[in-house]
């Protein structure tokens, strides 16, 4: 068969945790958590099931699952958001991106991608026919260069893709940040579709800024979640889509005939879970104080660490250790040191490489200490 995705080999993440299984490493590359996540949850979702839970949810996703949704985007971000004809449920965030791209995308148009992105979000454009158009964040600090964004748009710029807090640097978008694309787009066709998996997995008392805060940007945008990062459960696979009317209307023409319907017992489980609000509002704090003992951890290794105010992700320079390449580099160090990390030049459609590693902190003690370790014995 003809490839449509000649370029693209397998994703980083399934390489590095299988070297990581080889090498008998600790891993802290794929992002998910080693430790237990909440067991009520799971109590649910058996509950759920014993009591009949097990046919095909409703095509758009469980009615209480998406007035629940709604209730807690009001609170948050006081958003007005319609669960009937606003919110549909997927399985997983990845799935809400893809299904957001190809309800909207068609051959030709342009896309505008920050980088180091996500590894989903290109493959999705160019599976589509559209065309990537790639802007740097700004290294160290991962900042938005607006300039260039207003100096890249075309009349074929079809949509802006946007990641806060950021994967894999841990940035994340201010107000300001939010007023510049507010004025871009504004009175444009653009579309944006904006990954909001982490939402709440930030630091230091620094406010989300999520698109459905600001009404003029809400009305335009695709927005995605996932309740993988939010419980502890990435292996669930269930996120959601929150978009204007028409958008919505569209995005269910598609995901009826992909899927049609998410897992129903999760779904019924979480609609009675997210009443428990301290749940997903201790996750910031909780995450911090993992992201500040690691960060106190690698002081005793030789690895420069970048700020990381969001995700469960910290970067890490090795720029003044050695000239090898990330990749390399990265490998080695699942050999050499048996730790398992990503190379930040695969978020990057040129291999843009800063010798900068990405490492997951949502990790237990004992798994983070072992790591730092084994990184500050690496020569
Ligand atoms: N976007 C980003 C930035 C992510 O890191 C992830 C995590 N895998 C996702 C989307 C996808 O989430 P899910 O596992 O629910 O598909
Ligand atoms: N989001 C996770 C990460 O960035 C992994 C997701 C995946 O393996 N596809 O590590």
């Amino acid at each position: 068969i003809v490839s449509k995705l000649p370029q693209v080999g397998t994703t980083i993440f399934t390489v590095m945790s299988q070297l990581a299984v080889e090498h008998s490493a600790v891993n802290l590359g794929q992002g998910f958590p080693d430790f237990p996540m909440d067991g009520q949850l799971t109590d649910l979702v058996n509950k759920a099931m014993k009591n009949g839970f097990n046919q095909y949810a409703h095509m758009h996703g469980y009615m209480p699952l998406r007035e629940k949704i709604a209730e807690k985007a009001g609170k948050l971000y006081g958003a007005v958001v319609k669960p009937d004809a606003e919110i549909t449920i997927t399985p997983g965030g990845t799935y809400a991106l893809y299904t957001a791209l190809t309800t909207t995308l068609v051959p030709g148009d342009e896309v505008i991608v920050f980088e180091p992105a996500y590894d989903s979000y290109v493959p999705a454009i160019e599976l589509n026919g559209a065309v990537p158009v790639f802007i740097s964040l700004r290294y160290p600090d991962y900042a938005v260069p607006w300039e260039e964004v207003r100096e890249k748009i075309t009349p074929r710029t079809r949509m802006i893709m946007i990641n806060t807090p950021h994967n894999p640097t841990g940035s994340v978008l201010s107000a300001a940040d939010m007023e510049q694309l507010q004025a871009i787009t504004e009175g444009t066709n653009i579309i944006i579709v904006s990954d909001e998996v982490y939402e709440h997995l930030i630091f230091d008392n620094i406010q989300h800024q999520s698109i459905l805060r600001y009404p003029a940007l809400r009305e335009r945008s695709f927005v995605c979640f996932s309740f993988g990062k939010t419980y502890h459960c990435t292996g669930w696979k269930l996120g959601y889509c929150i978009a204007p009317e028409d958008f919505t209307t569209e995005f269910r023409k598609v995901h009826q005939f992909n899927c049609f319907s998410a897992h129903t017992p999760v779904q019924v489980a979480l609609a009675e879970f997210l009443q428990y609000e301290e749940a997903y509002l201790s996750l910031g704090l909780f995450l911090q104080h993992k992201r500040d003992y690691f960060q106190q951890l690698m002081l005793k290794t030789p690895f420069k660490a970048l700020p990381s105010y969001g995700s469960y992700f910290q970067c890490f320079s090795y720029a003044h250790l050695s000239e090898e390449g990330d990749r390399a580099f990265a490998e080695r160090l699942v050999r050499e040191a048996g730790v398992a990390t990503i190379p930040v030049s695969a978020f990057y459609s040129k291999g843009e490489d800063n010798k900068v590693l990405r490492l997951c902190f949502a990790k237990k003690a004992t798994t983070l200490e072992s790591a730092a370790k084994r990184l500050s014995d690496f020569k």
